[in-house]
């Protein structure tokens, strides 16, 4: 059976709920910033609960 299409918009939206640990690092001249594990972007501040850009729920458990 082929999931509709409403059945994997839940489960997408169910994996941003979910908390994925931050644990990249990109570094600059002058600052670091934390990486968003799922769409890569930089964060501007440390410790966000969720992704600016693709509103992932962010784990800071590696910090
Ligand atoms: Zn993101």
């Amino acid at each position: 059976m082929k999931p509709s299409g409403a059945v994997r918009a839940f489960f997408l939206a169910a994996s941003y709920r979910s908390v994925l640990q931050v644990t990249q690092i990109r570094d600059f001249p002058d600052e670091s910033y934390a990486v968003c594990p799922r769409c890569r972007t930089t964060l501007p501040r440390e410790y966000m609960r969720y992704c600016d850009r693709c509103g992932q729920c962010l784990g800071w458990e590696r910090f």
